[in-house]
């Protein structure tokens, strides 16, 4: 009902353009309507504030403050978390839609956002005491500060439970040791979460979280990684030399490290794929615009059957991402385990991010190849959403041990 009522409200609106109105009815997909609204606002806010910025600041390096304000100002920055700690108070499926619509204006803000909203906020939401949360949440909320998450090392991406950071009980204190690597949104962030082993007999179970802000003595910030994509969000080494931190600022209980970070990640997964929907989304409307105004052999390319091919296998590629990632939401927001279908998302939509953005510049010939349109860019910024919040290998061997144990034989 609710669809069909706007389906007819677009059809009435006056002075619609035809592709436009077929822009709406597909993008209405039967979400409920506050979810609708939100998508709008994304998407204007993306057109009119990323879209423009997002190749000047790719090729500065730099980050973008201004929009990122503006994202925190629009409730962005702390969707899920509640109105009473400064949140939006929305659910995951709200996260999951806005962060496609901010990705596909700028991939670079979409992952800063998503660190700050999964990584850092998540993990503090789900674990912190009532003062934690207080402290830590409520002032990154409206994107004057951001947090990151601190878990892979020069020595150990995917096997994360082999942590060398040290956490040394000292009186009052916990004394850090050793350096995190690869870390988005390290050299802005206000505060980290950071993990590190207080047993180290007992592997991943010795490995606990904490909450490190920036400017205590013995932590400094490493240089930002010159990166193929994403590159206005910073990637830096956080190092740790006798950095001592009060033992308040462990996040729950001594040895829930690894828990801590795993069920961060699951989260974490869907806001990458969304990510990953935004660009796979950019480029199937690039390679669509340019094949209807690009003509070839007295016609526009869209007319050749190849072309259409490569729109269709796009589409299919989007949408079914789409639909996975929406259902590891909702199985989030209704309480349901979602592991596996949170890796099925990231891995599906990350893939079908770099099919797209491979795909456009095909379609785009020597144009997509040149920095004048932005297919090299959605090209350079897809490939990392295969590799960060565990690579598509390790999303396979995720679904392929939950397919084990739903089909195990006794
Ligand atoms: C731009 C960027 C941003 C990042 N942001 C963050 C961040 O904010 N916080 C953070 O903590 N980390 C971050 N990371 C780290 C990221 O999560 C890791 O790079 C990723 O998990 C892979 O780890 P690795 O690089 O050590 O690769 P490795 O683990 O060394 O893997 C190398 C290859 O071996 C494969 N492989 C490894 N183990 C297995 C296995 N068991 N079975 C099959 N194949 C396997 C991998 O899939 C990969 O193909 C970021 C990385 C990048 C590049």
């Amino acid at each position: 009902m609710q669809t069909i009522l706007n389906v007819a409200k677009v059809f009435v609106r006056p002075g619609n353009q035809k592709n436009q109105l077929i822009r709406q009815i597909a993008s209405l997909n039967a979400l409920p309507e506050t979810h609708q609204m939100l998508q709008k606002t994304c998407r204007d806010f993306a057109n009119a504030e990323l879209v423009p910025q997002a190749a000047k600041h790719d090729r500065e390096h730099s980050y973008p403050e201004k929009q990122i304000n503006k994202m925190g100002a629009l409730g962005l920055m702390g969707i899920t978390i509640p109105e009473e700690l400064g949140g939006a108070g929305l659910d995951y499926l709200a996260y999951s839609i806005a962060m496609e619509e901010i990705s596909r204006g700028c991939a670079s803000a979409g992952v800063i956002m998503s660190v700050n909203n999964s990584l850092y906020l998540g993990p503090l939401y789900a674990f912190g005491t009532q003062n934690q949360k207080e402290t830590w949440i409520t002032p990154y909320t409206n994107g004057e500060k951001i947090g990151c998450f601190a878990l892979s090392e020069p020595g150990n991406g995917s096997d994360a439970g082999a942590a060398s950071t040290t956490a040394i009980e000292k009186n009052d204190r916990y004394v850090l040791n050793g350096t995190k690597m690869w870390i988005t949104n390290g050299f802005e962030a206000g505060a980290a979460i950071v993990f590190a082993t207080t047993n180290k007999s007992l592997k991943h179970k010795g490995i606990s979280a904490f909450i490190v802000p920036k400017g205590l003595n013995g932590f400094t910030v490493g240089k930002k990684e010159d990166k193929l994509g994403i590159r206005a969000s910073s990637t830096c080494q956080l190092i740790f030399e006798d950095c001592e931190i009060p033992k308040e600022n462990m996040l729950g209980q001594p040895g829930y490290g690894f828990k801590i970070a795993m069920q961060t990640l699951d989260a974490g997964r869907i806001g990458i794929a969304s990510q990953s929907l935004g660009i796979a989304q950019a480029s199937l409307e690039l390679a669509t615009d340019y094949a209807q105004k690009r003509n070839s052999f007295g016609k526009p390319i869209s007319k050749f059957q190849i072309i259409q091919q490569k729109l269709a296998d796009m589409a299919v590629s989007v949408e079914s991402a789409r639909l996975l990632t929406w259902r590891a939401s909702w199985l989030k927001d209704n309480k349901y385990i979602y592991t596996k279908e949170a890796a099925m998302a990231k891995l599906a939509a990350s893939e079908a991010a770099t099919f797209c953005a491979h795909q456009c510049i095909q379609v785009l010939g020597g144009m997509g190849y040149v920095s004048d349109m932005a297919a090299e860019r959605y090209y350079r910024d897809a490939r990392i959403t295969e590799i960060y919040e565990g690579t598509s290998e390790i999303q396979r061997l995720v679904i392929a041990g939950q397919v084990l144990k739903e089909l195990a034989v006794n």
